[in-house]
């Protein structure tokens, strides 16, 4: 494949690790990587973490330096987007007019988070880029109270982050406790009670009528009547996926690329998908997916690195899901299915300070389905090895019990 050209594009965590993972491969043709923010490529997770606390400068959060890129041979076209992709004539369209000829092109535009639906002149933020988080800082600086709403993991991380820089937080959310469509009940409420002990204000189960106002002079109108007063609104009501450039390409583009069990886009077989943007064909379930987290743009890109340098050993993706969150001293771990799991088994106190718990989840058949751990790294490469074959669930319960006990770090006080 020495003459062959691969183009990806978006140059966030999906696409450079596609690329790295090409190399890794033995691809040695040309591979170019585009990306429509001038920024070198950075990270996302520390956006509502350690970069909106103030702790890491841009330069932590770098996912592929000038100097990586040219020891990779990867042509960095940044700062560039894609308009458009021609399938038939197997070229990328770029905003600045040129093209770029493709042998494989890997889509890996990921999401734009959903914008606020209550539209005011400033003060509104949501966080999906560094330039975002620079712009909910500038306004914090100014201090006042802040409503987050969306209790989901960028809004509760976010209210944790501006809650540690010592503002007042109050936190909306239509649905009963946070992170609900990640963890049931069972970790969201004790989530909440640690959420209400560092200080935020929580307003689980009630929706947002409305905002006015301006930055240093918000209310947010509640669907039970209650205005609160803001100076600055965080959003965070989920993401959408990149990509609106491929509606005349002729792929199927239906919440996401659709693509088969290979991460191949169903209309043809030298374009690809990869990360938040890609809906794929897991062959464990009946219809396409797309996973909005990090280590599955990562797992993916190796997927789809295979897959295009190996054409005649094709692997089907089918990950285990794993995602992360951090909140105050909470270091969440959620592998496979939790939440949907027929019923679960609590190890540990969740409640208790420090914590270091776990909640195990079992399903129909009577097997680990997944599992939730709180600053049990342990329990959660335990849960990683035991899920790939299969474990009888009651054995695992067993197993996680005989652990020995080690005390968890002392939790960080916020505000
Ligand atoms: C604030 C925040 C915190 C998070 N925390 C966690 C966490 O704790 N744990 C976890 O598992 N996941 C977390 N995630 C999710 C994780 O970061 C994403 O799943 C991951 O970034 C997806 O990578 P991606 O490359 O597919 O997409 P993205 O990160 O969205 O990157 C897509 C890139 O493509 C570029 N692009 C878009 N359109 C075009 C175009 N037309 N042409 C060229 N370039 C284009 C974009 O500018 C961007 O650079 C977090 C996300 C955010 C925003």
């Amino acid at each position: 494949m020495s003459t062959q050209t691969v183009v990806v594009v978006g140059s966030s965590v999906g696409g450079v690790r596609t690329a790295q993972a090409l190399r890794r491969e033995g691809f040695a043709g040309r591979l170019v990587l585009v990306g429509e923010e001038s920024a070198a490529p950075y990270d996302k997770p520390p956006l509502s973490k350690q970069y909106l606390a103030g702790e890491w400068q841009p330069d932590r959060l770098a996912l592929l330096t000038e100097e990586a890129a040219t020891a990779l041979d990867v042509e960095l076209r940044l700062g560039v987007a894609a308009v458009r992709l021609d399938v038939a004539a197997q070229q990328v369209l770029l905003a600045d007019g040129g093209t770029l000829d493709y042998d494989h092109v890997v889509i890996a535009t990921g999401a734009t988070a959903r914008p606020s639906p209550w539209r005011v002149d400033s003060g509104v933020h949501v966080i999906r880029t560094l330039s975002d988080v620079d712009g909910l800082r500038a306004d914090l600086a100014a201090g006042g109270p802040v409503v987050v709403v969306g209790g989901g993991v960028i809004g509760a991380e976010a209210a944790a982050t501006i809650r540690g820089l010592g503002h007042e937080v109050t936190m909306v959310d239509p649905l009963a406790t946070p992170l609900a469509r990640l963890v049931g009940p069972e970790v969201g409420r004790p989530l909440e009670e640690l959420h209400r002990r560092n200080g935020v204000e929580t307003r689980f189960g009630v929706g947002v009528e409305g905002i006015e106002g301006k930055a240093g002079d918000l209310t947010v109108a509640l669907t039970d009547g209650t205005v609160l007063a803001a100076a600055t609104v965080l959003v965070g009501i989920g993401a959408l996926p990149n990509d609106a450039w491929l509606a005349d390409s002729g792929l199927l583009v239906d919440n996401g690329v659709v693509c088969d069990r290979y991460c191949r886009a169903v209309d043809s077989d030298r374009v690809w998908a990869v990360g938040d943007v890609a809906r794929w064909q897991d062959p464990r379930y009946p219809t396409e997916v797309r996973v909005e987290h990090w280590t599955n743009a990562v797992e993916q890109g190796a997927a789809v690195a295979h897959n295009i340098v190996h054409p005649a050993d094709l692997r089907a993706y089918a990950p285990l899901e794993y995602v992360w969150s951090d909140q105050y001293h909470w270091k969440m771990q959620i592998v496979g299915h939790a939440s949907r799991g027929a019923r679960h088994v609590t190890v540990g106190d969740l409640s208790a300070e420090p914590t270091r718990a776990a909640v195990l989840y079992a399903d129909d058949d009577g097997r680990l389905a997944g599992a939730v751990t709180v600053n049990w790294p342990k329990v959660t490469v335990a849960s990683r090895r035991a899920l790939g074959p299969g474990i009888d669930f009651e054995e695992f319960v067993a197993q996680v019990h005989a652990l020995p006990a080690k005390a968890p770090a002392q939790p960080r006080a916020a505000g």
